[in-house]
């Protein structure tokens, strides 16, 4: 089973000091150049049925940039979001579907500034490698069959991508810290 190309033969670790470098949509001519001015952090694999995922693969691998970092060089025009109303709106080419960046534009929301991002559209080497595997379980409401599920998460483990059903607990305590403190509950 192809979980991902990125970790299918095993996790390439980055580059320090690796400082970004342009992903480029799928379409041969006139396509979508999006420069990053900064590595990616917290990448990891999502088996969530948004994120957008190379043709065959299981999961789809995504790390984040703050969004003032991120640029669109060339094909502007062929980008739309492909769901408005989803709390990350992705941009994709309209023309081969690549998502080149999914950005959060409300100001509430605990990840606003960062914009999710697939370096493998990148041809440089050097950005951060998966960290974890998240939303694992959700890969089952993307067709792969329930009986692969401690299959997969056996791989990942052994590949040293955490297997977790949310996001790494980490970035959950991070989205409790954020709803905390607008309640008042947390106070610093
Ligand atoms: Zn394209
Ligand atoms: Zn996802």
């Amino acid at each position: 089973m192809k979980l991902h190309p990125a970790i299918d033969n095993g996790v390439t670790r980055g580059t320090s000091g690796f400082s970004g470098g342009t992903l480029h949509c799928h379409c041969e001519t006139n396509p979508v150049l999006v420069r990053l001015d900064s590595n990616v952090a917290h990448n990891h694999a999502c088996g969530c049925t948004r994120c957008w995922k190379p043709h065959g693969a299981v999961f789809s691998v995504v790390g984040v940039v703050p969004r003032d970092k991120v640029s669109v060089v060339s094909g502007q025009e062929k980008l739309y979001i492909v769901d408005p109303a989803a709390s990350i709106q992705r941009h994709a080419c309209r023309d081969c579907g690549v998502h080149m960046f999914g950005r959060i534009e409300n100001p509430r929301h605990a990840f606003h500034g960062l914009d999710f991002v697939h370096t493998e559209l990148s041809d440089e080497a050097g950005w951060q490698e998966p960290q974890f595997a998240a939303f694992v379980s959700s890969v089952i409401e993307g067709g792969t069959r329930p009986e692969a599920m401690t299959a997969i998460r056996t791989r990942l483990s052994g590949m040293g991508l955490p297997p977790y059903d949310c996001l790494s607990p980490e970035l959950m305590d991070a989205l409790s810290i954020h709803a905390a403190r607008q309640t008042g509950v947390l106070k610093d």
